[in-house]
């Protein structure tokens, strides 16, 4: 395995605490695409930064591990993950605008990466900036532009060229192509893809767009109220949907194939995490609660085939499995 996350808990800091992220454990094997979905405020881009270990006060980790390449990076010396970020693992965020330093050229951005991780040759570091321009689909002619100069989609190449600089086992995306329009958007995916092919780094994903990924991604995690309610391949969670929730984000994207079907929406609010409701935290929504034991027992992870589902309506499988 590449990364083992093991009942991972991140809470915000103050009176209460919000617990952000709740006891996630998930592993992934090198190479694999797995695509975390779910509506804003569940809490899965927290749990990138907390991966990456980038979280800033009041966000903490409270527990859990993130095992990477067989080494805990909770509680590691920041020194010696920032060895390894960049190198071993990498981030893209959501924005390239405010990721990228305004006053700053392409190049002179790729060399203060290159050179903080201890890269002096100025010739390497020329050849290498260009070498993963060129990778992204950009003329290296784009090294002496500035941000502004570029469009939204070529700023996102920039960025993702930047996250390959040192050829990382592991790629940490947050929403990177929420800014752009659809036809960006596909084809920045499909470069990801390409690259991810040519190159065999793993990538975790995370998109409240679940269409963005079905047709990337190894593997799917559905997030709601900071917990992994439903992780599987992302053909069979497609083709068969297990939890509720995912049913409920199938339901309200559109098909391009077969009859035209009104859209459904999921009824009420994500929850607030400070507050969460009693029992399995999704009941206030669910269509298919049952009285008593969802409002009051919260579910236990359950495994349905390949896939992991966090809800009561499975529990007949866990037993049986036992
Ligand atoms: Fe719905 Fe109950 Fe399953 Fe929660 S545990 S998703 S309320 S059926």
């Amino acid at each position: 395995m590449l990364l083992e996350v093991d009942e991972l808990c991140i809470e915000y800091l103050g009176a209460p605490p919000t617990r952000a992220v709740d006891r996630v454990s998930f592993s992934l094997e090198e190479r694999t695409f797995l695509g975390i979905v779910g509506e804003s405020g569940c809490g899965k881009s927290t749990l990138l930064f907390g991966i990456a270990q980038l979280l800033s006060p009041p966000a903490e980790i409270r527990s859990g591990s993130v095992r990477f390449m067989k080494q805990d990076l909770v509680g590691l010396d920041e020194s010696r993950v920032r060895g390894m970020r960049w190198r071993n693992f990498s981030v893209v965020m959501q924005s390239a605008m405010s990721a990228l330093n305004p006053v700053k050229t392409v190049s002179a951005q790729y060399a203060d990466a290159m050179r903080a991780h201890g890269e002096r040759d100025r010739a390497a570091i020329a050849s290498r900036s260009e070498e993963v321009l060129r990778l992204v689909g950009i003329d290296p002619v784009h090294l002496h532009s500035y941000p502004h100069q570029l469009s939204g989609g070529m700023r996102q190449r920039v960025m993702i060229a930047m996250a390959l600089l040192f050829s990382p086992q592991l790629i940490l995306m947050d929403e990177p192509t929420s800014a752009l329009d659809v036809v960006a958007q596909r084809s920045l995916m499909v470069q990801i893809k390409e690259l991810q092919n040519q190159l065999g780094f793993a990538v975790i994903f995370v998109t409240h767009d679940m269409s963005l990924v079905a047709n990337f991604s190894d593997r799917l995690a559905v997030m709601y109220a900071g917990r992994f309610v439903e992780l599987g391949g992302t053909r069979a969670t497609f083709d068969r949907p297990l939890h509720p929730y995912t049913r409920g984000l199938l339901d309200a994207f559109p098909s391009i194939s077969g009859p035209r079907q009104p859209l459904v929406g999921i009824g009420g609010y994500p929850p607030d995490l400070a507050d969460l409701p009693a029992g399995c935290h999704f009941h206030p929504r669910c269509p298919v609660r049952m009285e008593s034991l969802c409002q009051l027992v919260e579910p236990e992870g359950n495994r349905v085939g390949d896939s992991e589902v966090r809800c009561h309506l499975y529990a007949e499988e866990r037993s049986s499995a036992g």
